[in-house]
């Protein structure tokens, strides 16, 4: 996307020269300012048409997103329908070096919350934290409001993925006039999540942002920045959760999948 493309609607930035397939997913090759701008302008836009433009969805996707969208079609489709996608995961990032159309950085959600909190702030934009174990969206906000004074936090609010909970969700969501939506659901719930009720939401963004509270509120401690800065926030993960191998094994399977289908008609968004 180039910085006009960047500023324009999310329809008109989709399947743009600045992205790339990686096994049939779309990946848009932004670094982290451009995303952010996105994402201001989306909610600028919206605030100025009156809170009718419709909900952008912006998915931070990681290669066991990839790998579950091989097999999950409407997985799959929420992903390439999104406004935007980033390449969350050091393995993403490495895949569209290796299909000759690098990304130009890796954008994680745990990273863009804070640099988002901070525009938010300073612009009277009102964020709203929905999803992880009760209790810790407050505790993310506590601490996003500590670190960026004057930002307005719409509400906060566990609930579940689950469909039986979407009408209370959405009524909280309508009483909150957000402008920014993080959904913390985990994959593919939240994408899945936020996809289905896309056209409700009353929200300019909304993003899927996996266990970001998590690190943010301090319940789980994130990889220290130079495990980041090599690639291996995965192993430090894994370390500290071993629980998640069988789930990181994605990993691997992705590497070798990119390796031997990448370049051919499966890359095919
Ligand atoms: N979660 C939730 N409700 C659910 C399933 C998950 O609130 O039904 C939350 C969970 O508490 C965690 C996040 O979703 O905060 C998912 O975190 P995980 O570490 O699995 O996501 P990842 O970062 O690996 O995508």
């Amino acid at each position: 996307m180039s910085v006009e493309q960047v500023e324009s609607t999310p329809s008109q930035s989709r399947g743009s020269p600045r992205s790339v397939s990686v096994l049939g997913v779309r990946i848009d090759r932004v670094t982290q300012e451009e995303a952010l701008t996105f994402i201001e302008e989306q909610i600028r836009r919206r605030r100025a048409s009156g809170n009718r433009l419709p909900c952008s969805q912006v998915v931070t996707v990681n290669p066991e997103f990839v790998m579950e969208a091989r097999r999950n079609p409407a997985f799959r489709q929420a992903i390439n329908e999104a406004a935007l996608n980033v390449p969350d995961g050091i393995g993403v990032v490495w895949a569209t070096r290796y299909l000759g159309q690098p990304a130009p950085e890796r954008i994680t959600g745990t990273d863009l919350i804070p640099a988002l909190a901070e525009r938010c702030a300073a612009h009277g934009y009102r964020l709203y934290l929905l999803g992880a174990a009760p209790g810790v969206a407050e505790a993310t906000a506590a601490r996003l409001c500590a670190r960026f004074p004057g930002l307005q936090i719409a509400g906060t609010y566990a609930g579940s993925p689950d469909p039986a909970d979407e009408e209370a969700i959405l009524q909280r969501l309508v009483a909150a006039q957000a402008d920014l939506l993080c959904v913390a659901y985990g994959a593919p719930a939240q994408e899945l999540w936020i996809w289905r009720n896309l056209s409700r939401l009353p929200v300019a963004v909304a993003m899927g942002v996996g266990g970001a509270f998590d690190f943010l509120s301090g319940r789980k401690k994130r990889a220290p920045r130079a495990w980041q800065r090599l690639g291996l926030e995965w192993l430090y993960r894994l370390y500290h959760e071993p629980w998640r191998w069988r789930r990181m094994l994605a990993l691997p399977h992705f590497a070798l999948v990119v390796i031997f289908k990448g370049r051919g008609r499966h890359s095919e968004a």
